[in-house]
């Protein structure tokens, strides 16, 4: 996230079981159960040779399938899991992005390999390796003149695997400036100094290096045709009370069109005031996990968890493309199980994700069984904003993510058409304001079901 001399970390969040995960482990609990009493059977009955060979023979089956249920497929299953999955939208291809990410080429502590692995293993489509330009605590053992060597390794990690790799670089600078990714870079090192006389401590080297003027870095990334955007605004270590709001300097570049964006989620952090100066502002609104460590770690993928990342509205599945759409400020950030964004953005994403596939009458009755099924990772906290009233449920309910939701509606009367409106609870569109979600419903008139 930032200089680690300054860093405190807050415990990993743990997102429920999902369901697939937990019939695996269902399975896996029934096939060591069957295996406890073959186990007890082979022993027990080792007077009879017949009996004993056939008891034997199976728990050496037996032993084996479970082998494979838990190092074979179903750990296959749970890795294909972590993947981010959401829809695309209209009109667009919706591009899974981290902006901010670090390697031992700044003051994360993996090789920009490992970043480009575990990318792949979430299922996001762009990466951006943005190290600190102005703090190296590893300079003594891995020195680096070349600010492009992250990117480059990286790059040549990802060779061959459909992975966008997005050059970019930390500027890393005390308030007014804080710190600001710049990201689609051409050379990062025209956006640094590199100081005379460098002190070895790399703290002091960092202080060293506010010398430069941080307009210079901005200037020079955005020559470059750079997407700008500012870091963990609300960083206690520089906004103490932890409430996000622009610096004087920070005002007059975003005015300028020098900065472009602004996080609103970063690692585990959401930052309401962020989202509130970033719609006021007219800025990209951007969710980054900024690991230094491991995303396994930090966001327990193995159990749920996912980093926090940008979805892209992009015309295409390219890098140019993302950029594009990153300045045309078609994002949503998915953070936790909130996705934040402008409402465009979150209404396309909702309508691609939440569908009625089905609606019919239930047989000689007046309600309706409505089928919504989820196409994405969110878990949906729908509240009732239409007339009607559900037969099994009252006006929350949950769709779970890659699942089909069954609700009954009575509509009061056999009708040709109506309309179910909620307010979709995690889907935010402002601070405090959730989006809307309209289904427009035409039953059919005989039940599937019942
Ligand atoms: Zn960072
Ligand atoms: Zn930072």
């Amino acid at each position: 996230m930032k200089p680690s001399f300054l860093l405190t970390k807050s415990p990993a969040p743990l997102k429920p079981r999902s369901k697939s995960s937990k019939l695996l482990s269902y399975l896996r609990r029934m096939t060591m159960l069957s295996c406890t009493v073959t186990t007890f059977y082979a022993l027990t009955l080792s007077g009879g040779s017949m009996k004993t060979n056939f008891w034997l023979v199976l728990l050496l089956v037996c032993s084996y399938a479970h082998t494979v249920s838990a190092h074979g497929k179903a750990a296959a299953a749970e890795s294909s899991e972590r993947m981010i999955q959401f829809p695309d939208v209209d009109g667009y291809v919706t591009l899974v992005a981290d902006l901010h990410t670090h390697s031992v080429f700044s003051d994360g502590h993996v090789w920009p390999k490992i970043r480009v692995e575990e990318a792949l293993r979430d299922g996001l489509d762009a990466l951006a390796i943005t190290e600190h330009l102005e703090y190296q605590p590893h300079r003594a053992d891995i020195p680096h003149p070349d600010r492009n060597r992250s990117f480059q390794e990286a790059s040549a990690a990802a060779e061959g695997s459909g992975l966008i790799v997005i050059a970019g670089s930390e500027i890393t600078r005390e308030q007014p400036t804080g710190h600001i990714n710049a990201v689609f870079l051409q050379d990062a090192n025209a956006l640094f100094k590199p100081l005379e006389n460098a002190p070895d401590d790399a703290v002091e080297y960092y202080k060293a290096a506010q010398e430069w003027p941080s307009l210079n870095a901005i200037d020079a990334a955005n020559e470059q045709g750079a997407f700008l955007f500012i870091n963990h605004p609300y960083w206690t270590a520089q906004k103490p009370n932890g409430i996000a709001e622009l610096s004087k300097l920070q005002s007059k570049a975003v005015k300028a069109g020098k900065l472009h964006g602004v996080e609103v989620a970063n690692g585990q952090d959401y930052s309401e005031e962020a989202f509130a100066f970033g719609l006021k502002n007219d800025l990209t609104l951007i969710g980054v996990s900024d690991i230094h460590d491991l995303v396994d770690w930090d966001y327990e993928p193995h159990n749920g968890g996912h980093r926090p990342v940008t979805l892209i509205l992009a015309k295409e599945r390219s890098a140019e493309a993302a950029k594009e759409a990153l300045f045309a400020k078609r994002t949503v950030v998915w953070f936790r199980n909130l996705l934040i964004g402008r409402s465009s953005e979150v209404t396309a994403l909702l309508n691609a994700s939440l569908k009625v596939s089905g609606a019919k009458y239930q047989k000689d009755t007046e309600v309706v069984e409505v089928l919504i099924d989820n196409n994405s990772d969110a878990s949906f906290a729908l509240n009732n904003k239409s007339g009607y009233s559900f037969m099994h449920y009252g006006d929350r309910i949950v769709v779970p993510p890659h699942a089909q939701f069954a609700l009954v509606v009575k509509p009061g009367k056999k009708v040709p058409q109506f309309s179910l409106t909620f307010d979709v609870e995690n889907a935010l569109v402002a601070p405090k304001t959730p989006a809307t979600i309209k289904f427009q419903i035409t039953p059919q008139s005989e039940s599937h079901n019942k």
